[in-house]
């Protein structure tokens, strides 16, 4: 029983973030972006912590007592909202016995608020149709600006539990989004050439990141979410894609690369690992870099394929 406490206690450090020994907030999160933001808004005053890792599927997490016990001692939980932590976090939240971040309680924050949700579904939901966005596109983290407004929010649930810091916290998360700010510039400039451009990715996961920098979405690898695809589908959608032209797959590590490299190449294309979330593949130790990853590897993509305009 012993080991079994201590392996399960490795097991918790090593899903901390990088933060100071110390803090006044401890912070977990469903979402590795989410305590990316935690931790810049929080700055020295805060420790944020993911249970969702960047190269695991945020919809499907098992719901195991190392997160359970990770969170035991949290001061904060920030959901992502719109239910893409629906299939687990109720699990691990009355798991983890702790009173302060339960739903109704102050310490609980659905970082989704205030984001203009998009793809919000019109009549009625059927999950056993594999249906996983009941509440509208859950995947507002690829796009910049609805990290300023989840910045925003986490300063104001940071200063009303630790008043003492909110001019900490209101200054981060200024800063936080001039920053976010002048990198959207670089990053639209990267993508401006290839405006109204499709790509094809393996889920329904880059509505907001396509939205923002003007690119076009041609269907999906799988058929439905949380659905792989058939050997009939894929013929259908390599068809379709060779009708439209379009010849860039992208796709998460948590994904089938096999179904989408297939997909590419018959259609004449390529198919991109690209990361979504902080953490999903290297040199994405936070937003920032996860963009510039994400949106090189695009850029990439689409240079070689549209001839390098
Ligand atoms: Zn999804």
């Amino acid at each position: 029983m012993k080991s079994l406490i201590r392996s399960l206690s490795v097991l918790g450090l090593c899903l901390l973030w990088a933060a100071p020994a110390f803090a006044d907030l401890n912070v977990a999160t469903s979402l590795t972006d989410l305590a990316s933001v935690a931790q810049l808004v929080g700055g020295g005053h805060v420790k944020a912590q993911s249970l969702c890792r960047g190269y695991e599927d945020p919809h499907f997490v098992p719901a195991k007592p190392s997160l359970m016990k990770a969170i035991q001692h949290a001061d904060v939980y920030v959901s992502s909202g719109l239910e893409l932590d629906i299939g687990w976090l109720p699990l691990v939240l009355p798991g983890s016995r702790n009173p302060k971040i339960q739903p109704g309680t102050k310490g609980f924050v659905d970082a989704s608020e205030g984001v203009n949700v998009l793809e919000k579904p019109r009549g009625t939901v059927n999950r056993a149709e594999g249906d996983v966005h009941p509440l509208g596109n859950p995947h507002y983290y690829g796009d910049p600006k609805a990290l300023e407004v989840v910045a925003d929010h986490l300063a104001r649930v940071f200063s009303d539990l630790d008043p003492a810091n909110a001019a900490d916290y209101a200054a981060n998360a200024k800063a936080f989004d001039a920053k976010m700010d002048a990198s959207l510039a670089k990053w639209e400039a990267m993508l401006a050439p290839y405006k109204g451009t499709a790509i094809v990715p393996y889920h329904k996961n880059f509505i907001y990141f396509a939205d923002r920098f003007g690119l076009k979405l041609f269907g999906t690898v799988e058929p439905k979410p949380g659905i792989p695809p058939s050997p009939r589908q894929i013929n259908d959608l390599v068809e379709s894609m060779k009708k439209a032209g379009v010849k860039v797959v992208v796709y998460q590590p948590y994904y089938n690369a096999e179904a989408c490299r297939q997909v590419a190449k018959r259609a004449g294309g390529v198919a991109v690992e690209v990361p979504l979330e902080v953490g999903g593949l290297p040199h994405t130790d936070d937003v920032f870099s996860k963009f510039d990853v994400m949106v090189s590897s695009i850029a990439d993509a689409l240079a070689g394929t549209t001839g390098g305009k």
